[in-house]
């Protein structure tokens, strides 16, 4: 049976779907954990394709201000790093590769090639809401997306555009010159904005994310560069002092995350990659075992419930909450 380890210093943590449901506010249940751990010294690392005003909504903004310093928000994929001053979100990341790597002209470009291919597949644009919320009020209609801007990350939620009836497709055909014949539209909108970014010179990756999402992240970040760059490189020295040594990291560190399978994409082996293969990692979601990667040490959770629900548990069956 998992059980959470007292010498456990520090958490890092995917956030959708292991913390909240996505576009979701964090259950009461995991606010108190979250709060009991943060009191008893604990240190989190949160890493979320999701910007950090997100995060704060759905979550920190319900913790202890007295304790927001032991936590950092690892967002936009990987492109920045956040920290918390007096409480507060710090006014500028510790780490940044989109203000590093972006003009402000890129950013405006950037923004602009993505309007185009709105207006190509004539997109009705709305904003992040629940999926369940989504359902009713799109009723199915793949021409209504979701879409968020994240400053160093845009984000389109295609919910009813990744499998296409014939008549469905036949509108699109019509109607996008460049549309491919997959009939999951990502696959064309992901194809022709690669192109263009890169005819533009613009560093920026269009890739299937999540269930039905597109992002478009900053080229060549991950979350494995975000996390290396504060653990390893100082990049937020005098915020978080006494960062366990590689050889202290599992006993000390551990990873929680709900994709590791490495047939969906895995995307939070990510953060297993930038620490000691054997710092523990555990997969609340039931993905089948023998698709987990060999050479990380990450574990299915073994409790009833998946997901956030089996975060809960977890943090139940430790004593961490009631
Ligand atoms: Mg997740």
């Amino acid at each position: 049976m998992l059980t959470m380890r007292n010498s456990l210093r520090i958490i890092v943590s995917d956030v959708d779907d292991t913390l909240a449901d996505v576009y979701e506010p964090a259950s009461e249940n995991i606010i108190s954990g979250l709060n009991a751990m943060l009191e008893r010294g604990k240190r989190f690392f949160f890493i979320s394709g999701q910007g950090e005003q997100n995060i704060c909504e759905r979550i920190v903004r319900r913790l202890h201000p007295i304790y927001r310093n032991q936590i950092l928000l690892g967002t936009c994929s990987g492109a920045e790093v956040w920290g918390f001053s007096d409480g507060k979100l710090a006014e500028a990341p510790f780490y940044s590769m989109y203000e590093d790597k972006f003009t402000e002209e890129m950013k405006r470009e950037w923004r602009e090639i993505l309007r185009g291919i709105i207006d190509d597949f004539g997109f009705l644009v709305l904003e992040t809401m629940p999926r369940d919320r989504f359902a009713e009020v799109s009723g199915g209609d793949p021409k209504i997306i979701m879409y968020e801007d994240r400053r160093a990350q845009i984000t389109f939620e295609v919910v009813n555009g990744c499998n296409l009836n014939d008549e469905q497709y036949g509108y699109f055909k019509e109607r996008v010159p460049y549309l491919l014949p997959d009939r999951d539209l990502r696959v064309s909108i992901i194809r022709h904005a690669n192109e263009l970014f890169e005819k533009k010179n613009i560093p920026i990756t269009a890739r299937a994310a999540g269930t039905f999402a597109v992002d478009f992240a900053v080229k060549g970040v991950t979350k494995t560069t975000a996390i290396e760059a504060i653990m390893y490189h100082g990049k937020a020295a005098g915020y978080w002092e006494n960062i366990p040594s590689k050889e202290e990291m599992p006993l000390t560190l551990e990873i929680w995350g709900d994709k590791f399978s490495t047939v969906n994409g895995g995307t939070d082996t990510h953060m297993c990659e930038a620490f000691p293969h054997d710092v523990r990692a555990i997969d609340f979601r039931e993905e089948p075992k023998g698709e987990l990667p060999e050479r990380f040490n990450v574990v299915l959770w073994d409790g009833e419930q998946h997901l956030c629900k089996g975060t809960e548990e977890y943090m139940k069956r430790s004593g961490v909450i009631q």
